[in-house]
């Protein structure tokens, strides 16, 4: 998480006052370009944000398994931090893509970051981006500030998968199984298993195309979605047991939260990843527009996760604590006790808001 501590979108555009545009027909040309005209044994490294969630890894291994149909054999896929993959992703495919961030090649011919809303998001690997090769931005956060050469950045997309399986298109690779099941994956945790407003006919339609090609969204949604070790079942049960009701906070909308420590995790053997289920559970709560899950990244740096129902930008909230996301989903890095980070999440949602944005969330 120490990459997402500096992480401090800077462009934040509000869909009600400017609707924000996807990529032009010559930035689609651009990334196009950028590919095909790679050299003969041209360097390809793919990056997805930092804690790689399903649409980030996703999205990364459907685009280098679409990549290696194309011919390009000289291709790595990797991602800030330690190099360890969710348990509920590990059956992606294109798993072998994978190199850890230490082995990432240092100077790619072209380097093409997935669901990375700024540069910070990207760690230690953010200096592959100023290198000698073009950078190519693939991405559907409104917030993102465009660090890329090429930025194909569609903040009306439900994940970056979208814009990773429109880019296939236009380089004539046809989806086979492999593609179509990460790209699936990505879909589906971004859109929250089609649940979300930004689940539009275009995305079931693209959902029907992934599915055509032979895929079992039965297997794929049990694998993700609804599989979990027995000692974090027990994790979450505490977990939830200390969460804390606030009908006042959000401008009387409601404000629901927990938290969890390390010392949660090890009590009960579990690995951090498992804490980005959590939200879910939390944010069902009826009574609350905005809800929050505090995880414990060190002695005291804390993942913040916001959600809301619609009333609240918690974008605008994790950009002023300096992170990012989306008007429902956002989230940031914060500083010092659990009572010191749901107390700026307070003041912030305190703060009375100013205009519309976009739908969003993952
Ligand atoms: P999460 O709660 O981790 O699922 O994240 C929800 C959304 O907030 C995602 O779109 C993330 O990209 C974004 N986000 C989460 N944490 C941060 C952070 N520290 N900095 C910037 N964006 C973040
Ligand atoms: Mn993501
Ligand atoms: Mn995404």
């Amino acid at each position: 998480m120490t990459a997402a501590a500096t992480d401090a979108p800077t462009v934040r555009v509000e869909a009600a006052e400017s609707p924000v545009a996807g990529p032009t027909e010559v930035d689609w040309a651009a990334a196009v370009a950028a590919v095909r005209q790679l050299p003969v044994d041209g360097r390809v490294l793919l990056i997805c944000h930092v804690n790689p969630d399903g649409d980030a890894l996703g999205s990364m291994l459907g685009f280098g398994l679409g990549l290696r149909r194309l011919g390009v054999h000289r291709l790595q896929a990797t991602f800030p931090g330690p190099p360890e993959v969710p348990e509920p992703l590990r059956g992606l495919p294109g798993q072998e893509l994978l190199v850890p961030a230490a082995e990432a090649e240092p100077e790619p011919d072209l380097v093409i970051c997935f669901d990375a809303a700024s540069d910070s998001r990207l760690g230690e690997l953010a200096d592959r981006l100023t290198g000698p090769g073009t950078a190519l931005v693939l991405d559907h956060h409104a917030s993102n500030t465009g660090f890329g050469d090429v930025n194909l950045v569609d903040p009306a997309a439900a994940a970056t998968s979208v814009v990773a399986e429109q880019l296939l298109e236009r380089l004539g690779v046809p989806l086979d199984a492999g593609i179509a099941e990460c790209l699936y994956v990505a879909l589906s945790t971004d859109t929250g298993s089609f649940r979300f407003d930004a689940t539009t006919p275009a995305v079931h339609e693209m959902a029907a195309r992934l599915l055509a090609t032979g895929i079992s969204p039965g297997d794929i949604s049990r694998r993700v979605f609804d599989s979990r070790p027995f000692g974090a079942v027990r994790l979450f049960g505490e977990v939830l047991g200390r969460a804390r009701l606030e009908p006042e906070a959000a401008g009387g909308q409601g404000l629901v939260w927990t938290y969890a420590t390390l010392d949660d995790l090890a009590r009960h053997d579990q690995r951090p990843y498992v804490l980005e289920a959590l939200i879910d559970p939390v944010r069902c709560t009826a009574e609350a527009d905005v809800s929050c899950v505090v995880k414990q990244t060190g002695p005291d740096g804390w993942a913040v996760s916001l959600r809301s129902k619609g009333a609240t930008d918690v974008s605008r909230v994790a950009v002023a604590l300096g992170g990012g996301g989306h008007r429902l989903a956002a989230g940031f890095t914060g500083r010092g006790t659990v009572e010191e980070v749901v107390e700026q999440i307070r003041a912030e949602l305190a703060v009375p808001a100013s205009g519309g944005g976009i739908d969003q969330q993952g």
